[in-house]
């Protein structure tokens, strides 16, 4: 090969090297163009209320898993203002725990709370997720002011306090003369397995009385009219227990967020079918 050759091959590899530079280049730069405009629509759709918590961007770090992107439907409200309280009708958290979506015993399960004045509550247990606090605050003002006596009966669950719950539950089964296994299966629909209760999630709460005597309170009245507009839901219907693998329990409450709890009770979905429906791109 002659020197001249070479150095025109030398040339001609340089020049295509350049070349593939400035590509990757260009397309560095659409994709960053890109990703600022679609970020600049997201932020379009927020409200800027300073006043306003928990703000949608607050998702929590617990919404990786089994859950779905809350709606974005323009006919929605970005807030919503009842009496004193204005909250983010876009804030939502789906963190889905049931029997198949159990959480191991070394979860953080203090991670995300808040204690309570016990003047919101008629049992011993006093934490909650925070970011939900102000809808729940919201609610139960709410219902005071209507002359209706809720309270928060047992509302964040730690492992522990499951498992005392669940094995007196399976004490009780035995007592009936069934053997541990069968007692334990039977168990598990009255009281969830430790790691499978919502109530670990600081996002469920059980109200005045766990007793389906609630069901025929003003306290449950009330809340199947009103607890939608605060972004909660009755979480076990009797017609959805084959899906939820729990007892109808009228007295068990789910915040999901005010946008999605209304679009959950208008399709008449449990939260299992309301994240698969999402996650089916619909
Ligand atoms: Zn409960």
């Amino acid at each position: 090969m002659t020197e001249r050759r070479r150095k025109a091959i030398i040339k001609r590899r340089l020049t295509i090297i350049l070349l593939l530079a400035v590509l990757a280049a260009a397309v560095l730069l659409a994709g960053f163009l890109i990703s600022k405009a679609v970020r600049k629509d997201a932020g379009d759709s927020k409200t800027d209320g300073s006043d306003i918590s928990p703000t949608s961007s607050q998702e929590s770090e617990k919404s990786e898993n089994n859950t779905a992107s809350a709606p974005r439907d323009e006919s929605l409200p970005d807030t919503v203002t009842i009496g004193e309280f204005t909250l983010d009708a876009n804030y939502s958290n789906l963190f889905l725990v049931n029997g198949e979506n159990p959480l191991p015993e070394d979860y953080d399960y203090e991670g995300n709370l808040l204690t309570m004045d016990e003047k919101y509550i008629n049992g011993s247990l006093r934490q909650i997720d925070k970011d939900i606090w102000p809808y729940m605050r919201a609610m139960i003002e709410t219902a005071w002011k209507d002359g209706v006596k809720l309270y928060m009966w047992s509302p964040y669950r730690s492992y522990d306090t499951q498992n005392m719950l669940y094995q007196n539950q399976v004490k009780r089964c035995m007592d009936k003369g069934l053997d541990r296994a069968a007692a334990e299966a039977e168990a598990a629909t009255v009281v969830a397995r430790p790691g499978t209760s919502e109530h670990h999630t600081g996002l469920a709460c059980d109200f005045n009385m766990a007793s389906d005597e609630f069901e025929n309170t003003e306290m449950y009245r009330w809340m199947t009219e009103n607890a939608e507009k605060f972004g909660f839901i009755m979480r076990y219907s009797k017609e959805k227990q084959p899906i939820t693998g729990v007892i109808h329990e009228s007295w068990h409450w789910r915040f999901v967020g005010i946008n999605v709890a209304k679009e959950i009770n208008s399709l008449d979905m449990c939260l299992e079918e309301y994240l698969e429906y999402k996650n089916s791109g619909k």
